[in-house]
């Protein structure tokens, strides 16, 4: 049903947009200025004769099947039918906003760019059909990886009217690209309440405070950390890498409060900290880990992220016995990936580098375990458009998302 209206409302519109075409087709007066660009882009509008030709009914349906072919996904014949319109009535800078979008969408960045500046050459262009086409030739250029371009587009747009948020969303997540977090954060803060998340902000002060340890201003740092946890105290990044810190003055303690707060935002990415025990030298590492896997056993005993670390543990202080166990209960419960397959082949290094014979034991194991249940996957995903990665990124690179990455 929904269907259905959708297709009526899109012929009526398209109706609508007919009959505002043959209007201006009937009142076309191409100026030299406008035949030349409209020659630089795409072969001369049809002389007069046989725009005749083309008569009404044919350029509706020549319209229709370019709409058909946008909905169908059919670029390059949508880019074909949207030819023969724009021939027809050069003047329509709307045809040429759309036939530069489908060529952008297509991956045709040259034409599209061509397209866009085109219409910007033309004389007496509305101001917002002139907004609309720097907006379009912006988007091009961020797609044609042209950043620094892309940039300063959006910067004039800006500038010339700073209500634009569709412009801001872009530069932002441009500087984000660019690693410019200070701008993008500065941008980010001025976006409506509706787009405005405290999550995004913890995230682009994070950011600033990990680019400023770089840099050596540490005092720097612990300002951004300690807003961004103000404004989201959920920002295991900001836990994470506030640890991070602390531990590079010395303060052992202090960083590990911090990252035990990121692990019990989210016990699914313990390996993010139990990588971080590493830092802390082999003697405080030993400490910290018993510590560790002793207070949180009872409590995190059902998540299976962190049984599999409490089992590399186990293996580590040579509880090969109880290591076994675990490890038996948990691909009971987990249908297999490569992290068990490390953890058995951790296991078995174990027990023969001790001379131990119970290496045997697992052989069943690991036979049932190649058969039926070994899959390697990614070890990410995408809450919102699925897409799978090897290492925790907070924002997806496909759909851009903020915090949308989860453990599988
Ligand atoms: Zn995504």
């Amino acid at each position: 049903m929904f269907l259905v209206c959708l297709l009526i409302f899109i012929l009526s519109l398209s109706l609508i947009f007919f009959l505002w075409l043959r209007k201006k087709i009937n009142l076309a007066r191409l100026d030299n200025a406008t035949r030349q660009t409209a020659k630089s882009s795409f072969p001369a509008p049809l002389e007069s004769n046989n725009r005749h030709e083309f008569d009404s009914s044919q350029l509706l349906q020549t319209y229709f099947r370019g709409l058909s072919y946008v909905l169908a996904n059919e670029t390059d014949k949508a880019v074909a039918e949207f030819i023969k319109v724009a021939r027809v009535n050069s003047t329509t800078a709307e045809i040429y906003l759309a036939l530069g979008q489908l060529f952008r969408n297509s991956g045709e960045m040259e034409r599209a760019i061509r397209v866009h500046r085109d219409i910007l050459l033309r004389q007496n262009l509305p101001e917002d059909i002139r907004q609309r086409t720097f907006f379009e030739i912006g988007l091009d250029y961020a797609k044609a990886g042209l950043f620094d371009r892309a940039c300063r587009t959006f910067e004039e747009i800006l500038g010339h009217n700073p209500k634009n948020h569709a412009a801001r969303l872009e530069l932002v997540s441009l500087y984000e690209k660019t690693r410019e977090w200070e701008k993008a954060l500065q941008l980010f803060e001025n976006v409506p309440s509706a787009d405005k998340h405290n999550n995004i902000i913890a995230h682009l002060h994070t950011e600033v405070a990990k680019t400023a340890i770089l840099n050596g201003d540490r005092e720097k740092a612990v300002t951004f950390f300690h807003r961004a946890l103000q404004l989201d105290e959920n920002c295991i990044d900001a836990w994470l890498h506030y640890g991070d810190l602390l531990l590079s003055d010395g303060l052992f303690e202090e960083a590990l409060a911090k990252w035990n707060k990121a692990f019990v935002l989210n016990p699914d990415l313990v390996s993010l900290l139990i990588n971080r025990f590493t830092k802390l030298g082999p003697e405080n590492q030993a400490r910290a880990e018993k510590d560790f896997f002793i207070r949180h056993a009872q409590g995190y005993s059902n998540n299976n992220h962190f049984k599999m670390a409490y089992i590399g543990w186990l293996i580590n202080s040579g509880n090969f016995e109880q290591a076994g166990e675990a490890l038996q209960e948990l691909m009971s419960k987990k249908t297999g990936d490569r992290d068990i397959f490390s953890l058995m082949q951790k296991l078995l290094t174990a027990l023969t580098q001790k001379g131990r014979g119970e290496g045997q034991l697992y052989q069943e194991l690991i036979r049932n375990f190649f058969s039926t249940q070994l899959r390697f996957e990614k070890n990410y995903r995408c809450r919102k458009c699925g897409y799978r990665l090897e290492i925790m990124l907070w924002k997806c690179p496909r759909c851009s998302t903020w915090d949308s990455i989860t453990v599988i």
